[in-house]
């Protein structure tokens, strides 16, 4: 008996391993507190979130950049009620626009939640779990 829980096709099981190689050296870099952006070799275009193919011209060959960490805070949300224990409210999510063009979500270390604003900017922190993770945050950029 086989159970269906969407309607939405699944990758080929050979694609996986593609999906996944492309967005290892992304994090990979956050354990070594660089914030690499994947680009493809052929147009130049900046790919985020990392991809096996440029969405652009096609292309397979795409490389990694190291990104400045630095950008602006594009829009955010500030959670006054906590979803779930492990979420201490009040806490902001922010998507941040970086200089280089993509934009990523993540939340804001060192700001109080009432401080933030459209169009702050800010530069790219990095939270050291344990040694196996690395998340990349935003602080107000000095
Ligand atoms: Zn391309």
């Amino acid at each position: 008996m086989t159970i269906q829980y969407t309607d939405k096709p699944i990758p080929h099981p050979a694609l996986w391993g593609i999906i996944y190689r492309s967005s290892t050296p992304f994090w990979e870099g956050i354990k070594e507190k660089k914030l690499l952006i994947q680009k493809c070799k052929d147009c130049g275009k900046i790919l985020h979130p990392p991809r096996p193919m440029c969405p652009g011209c096609h292309s397979t060959e795409c490389e990694h950049i190291e990104a400045s960490g630095k950008g602006t805070i594009y829009s955010y949300t500030t959670y006054s009620k906590s979803p779930h224990k492990s979420f201490k409210a009040p806490y902001s999510v922010v998507l941040v626009e970086l200089d280089e063009g993509p934009r990523l979500i993540s939340n804001m270390v060192d700001v109080k939640p009432e401080d933030i604003e459209i169009g702050m900017p800010v530069e790219v922190a990095f939270d050291k779990i344990d040694d196996d993770l690395t998340l990349y945050k935003f602080k107000k950029a000095g």
